[in-house]
């Protein structure tokens, strides 16, 4: 049985980095791409030994910090794999992996974790009272999706962000609002300057709930990048959407695709009927069999297609 009150918090994030990093010193290798407003750290942990070929991020929602828990057990998974020299859903992991370096930035919204799993006692005394204001004066922060000042950093991408209409809000919020100018927010400067520096051609990033998968904006339904999300979608189970319009803009996947014209992906994981929290415990071994090959069907398909460029920052 799964314990329905299990948290994965950013404390239990940062024990097992430590321990991949001790345990793999040279597989594993840790970088802290930069802080959240209120001092955390953003992790990224590289697994492999050659080239980017993709980044993984979890949590640029608060509430969904199930994804960090699916990223963190994947890594873990990997590690293991590597060693022992066995497949990941038919993948030879060892192999993937003395050619190319997946990233995994488990929780993008670590101040926003925080607030969602401990409510505004997990911040000083002095900003207290104006989280709860802008909570709209409740203490029950379950539902919070947003950073600690109340931007959503899945709104402050630079893909079609003038134009996000749907489900707008003005002011800083739980959710939606899209903040003054895209790249505001320290945590999205911090995971913009890291796809900068490792350069992967591919990214996936993890959201709840609804098991489906968006792969771009206003797309080409003959586009190569469609064709690689129907393997995706085969891979998980989960349900290939068609692009959306320019009105939903302004997530890491809309900049990816539709700016950059690179391949990625947004992955909801979790129940349709999810509503406003996080994803069910119950659902995390079902979560786990869907997704646990997605990074290796990712840099396996990047290798397959030749995409890592010898350009490439070698990191
Ligand atoms: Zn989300």
């Amino acid at each position: 049985m799964e314990d329905l009150n299990f948290v994965y918090s950013y404390d239990l994030m940062r024990q097992e980095i430590h321990e991949l990093e001790t345990v793999h010193r040279g597989l594993v290798q840790v970088e802290v791409i930069g802080q959240a407003p209120y001092g955390r750290d953003i992790f990224a942990i590289g697994i492999g030994h050659g080239p980017a070929c993709a980044v993984l991020s979890g949590s640029h929602h608060a509430r969904e910090w199930m994804t960090t828990q699916l990223l963190m057990k994947m890594l873990r998974t990997y590690a293991s794999a590597y060693v022992s020299n066995y497949a990941v859903g038919g993948y030879a992991v060892r192999e993937i992996l003395d050619q190319t370096t997946i990233w995994f930035v488990p929780m993008v919204d670590v101040d926003g974790v925080e607030l969602q799993q401990r409510g505004a006692t997990a911040f000083s005394e002095s900003v207290r009272e104006s989280l709860i204001q802008m909570n709209r004066g409740s203490e029950d922060f379950s539902a919070w999706k947003a950073n600690a000042e109340g931007l959503d950093l899945n709104r402050q991408y630079d893909g079609a962000w003038e134009g996000i209409s749907v489900d707008a809000v003005t002011h800083p919020a739980s959710k939606n609002y899209k903040g003054t100018r895209p790249f505001e927010a320290m945590e999205v400067k911090a995971l913009m300057a890291f796809l900068e520096k490792v350069n992967p051609p591919a990214e996936i990033a993890y959201h709840s709930a609804g098991e489906v998968i968006f792969w771009g904006l206003e797309l080409d339904l003959d586009d190569p990048r469609h064709m690689a999300g129907k393997e995706l979608a085969n891979l998980t189970g989960y349900e290939l959407l068609p692009p959306l319009s320019d009105k939903h803009g302004g997530g890491l996947t809309d900049w990816w695709t539709y700016n950059l014209g690179k391949i990625g992906f947004t992955v909801e994981i979790g129940s349709p009927t999810t509503g406003e929290g996080p994803v069910s415990q119950t659902e995390f071994p079902k979560v786990w069999e869907a997704n646990q090959a997605v990074g290796m069907w990712m840099a396996n398909y990047v290798l397959q297609n030749s995409l890592l460029s010898s350009g490439d920052v070698q990191t």
